[in-house]
């Protein structure tokens, strides 16, 4: 198992698993964005993911990183909002690095996770403590590059997941500094930030495939 923690039709089945998550969120992600945006975050999404989905029976014959990129690509296009061009380049970033892999072990996913991270923070300009989705995935990022190995196994997931929901809370009381909701300033605070909260929703999803 080691060398194929992620094997390829796991990654097709996490990105089916994220559709499903992502239309089952989109009435929460909807309502969180009313208190500090324009509310089109879940709806927004869900098309998004909802094209990913019918795009995958054709993308089935490709590698890893041609399907994660054409992910990002449809994101980019159809979810639209800062999302889609956040979410867009985040997995454009990591298909890039995983160009011609049938599956994926622990130290490509965690390179995989940092180019997402990368490409999310050289697109937007926001850091930790901006009240956006990379309060969510900069500390697992962190977090896998000391426990690789998590993503092995269900119960590292757990805890993956664990790190991505104490993150997610964290923007509860956090003062936007990016995107729509910093024109509110301070009244931006005591509220969770939605794309923080989808981020989370994501991270989940990829975790629940391991058995
Ligand atoms: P908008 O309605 O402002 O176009 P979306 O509804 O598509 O944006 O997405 C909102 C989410 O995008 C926010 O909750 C936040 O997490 C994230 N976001 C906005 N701007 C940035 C940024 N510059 N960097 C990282 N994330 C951002
Ligand atoms: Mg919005």
């Amino acid at each position: 198992m080691e060398n194929n923690v992620f094997p390829k039709k796991l990654i097709i089945e996490t990105l089916r698993r994220m559709k499903t998550e992502i239309s089952k969120q989109k009435g929460y992600l909807t309502e969180l964005e009313a208190k500090i945006g324009d509310s089109d975050h879940g709806i927004n999404l869900d098309r998004g993911f909802s094209e990913v989905e019918s795009e995958l029976p054709s993308l089935e014959n490709k590698c890893i990183g041609e399907i994660l990129k054409k992910v990002g690509l449809i994101l980019m296009s159809k979810v639209g909002g800062a999302a889609g061009a956040l979410y867009g380049t985040a997995f454009l970033f990591a298909g890039k690095e995983l160009e011609g892999k049938e599956s994926l072990n622990k130290d490509d996913i965690l390179q995989a996770f940092i180019k997402a991270l990368e490409g999310i923070k050289s697109r937007g300009g926001a850091v930790l403590g901006d009240k956006t989705m990379i309060d969510t995935l900069e500390p697992v990022v962190k977090y896998l590059e000391d426990n690789s190995g998590y993503v092995e196994t269900r119960e590292g997931w757990v805890r993956i997941t664990g790190v991505a929901w104490q993150g997610m809370e964290s923007t509860r009381d956090l003062v936007a500094k990016k995107g729509r909701a910093s024109y509110l300033g301070e009244r931006s605070r005591g509220h969770l930030d939605p794309g923080a909260v989808s981020c989370y929703f994501l991270i989940k999803a990829m975790g629940e495939g391991k058995d």
